[in-house]
């Protein structure tokens, strides 16, 4: 449960300089980066600590609500980070111990994010819990107001049912477009998601099936 969670009255009251050190200034008090990428129900990280070295010049949050595996996290980035402390690397990345399907707008400004991923998500099998899912038309409008025009939204299931729901609400809302199995085959962050993250893997060793739908945010029209 996440009733003892705490958040950010709005993004500015986020202490992002807890997460992210290396990038806070500490004559202007401010951060010279905000997060672009996150990666939402990250798990064990697997993808989010490929991003960090996939995309050195931004900053990647994974969201987790369990508190143990976020704190597997947290210590996977503090050994990285201080592995490869010369080379100054996985300083990017960071992981939030939050629930996604509440307040995002709290964490992040208005077209803050470029890319946001969901990496087999909880499927919630039954008819009566699909409102438990991740992916529904009223958290796509929160999704769509953090994420910037032409910022992406990157899903992957094995689960075909969830697959077919995350694409049909995707696709039935106004606010985004569909990419193309051509446009998937030539980006670096499918290719990543298809193999880098723990469940993927999973998957991979049982021989299951990976379905993928990505899309993209388009420009909210001049009378919204
Ligand atoms: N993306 C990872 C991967 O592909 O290996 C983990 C997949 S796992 C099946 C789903 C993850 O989402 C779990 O770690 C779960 O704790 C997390 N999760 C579920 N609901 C969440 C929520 N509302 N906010 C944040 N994380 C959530």
């Amino acid at each position: 449960s996440d009733h003892r969670l705490d958040y950010p009255q709005e993004p500015s009251c986020m202490e992002w300089q807890k997460l992210y050190p290396h990038y806070f200034d500490e004559t202007t008090g401010t951060m010279s980066k905000n997060v672009e990428i996150a990666d939402i129900g990250c798990g064990y990280g697997g993808l989010l600590i490929q991003l960090a070295t996939a995309f050195p010049e931004k900053l990647s949050l994974g969201m987790e609500i369990r508190v143990q595996v976020t704190q597997y996290v947290e210590d996977r980035i503090i050994a990285l980070r201080e592995q490869n402390k010369d080379a100054e690397q996985y300083q990017n990345v960071a992981v939030l111990r939050g629930n996604a399907m509440k307040f995002t707008p709290n964490f992040f400004f208005k077209g803050q994010l470029s890319k946001m991923f969901f990496c087999f998500p909880d499927p919630h099998f039954k008819q009566r819990k699909h409102k438990a899912r991740i992916i529904t038309s009223t958290l796509l409008s929160e999704y769509a107001y953090v994420l910037r025009e032409g910022g992406i939204i990157y899903t992957i299931t094995d689960v075909e049912d969830l697959h077919k729901w995350m694409a049909k609400h995707l696709e039935e809302h106004p606010l985004f477009e569909r990419k193309s199995v051509e446009w998937e085959k030539n980006d670096k962050c499918v290719q990543l998601m298809m193999n880098s993250t723990e469940e993927g893997q999973k998957v991979e060793r049982n021989k299951g099936s990976k379905y993928v739908a990505c899309f993209e945010r388009l420009p909210t029209p001049e009378d919204c």
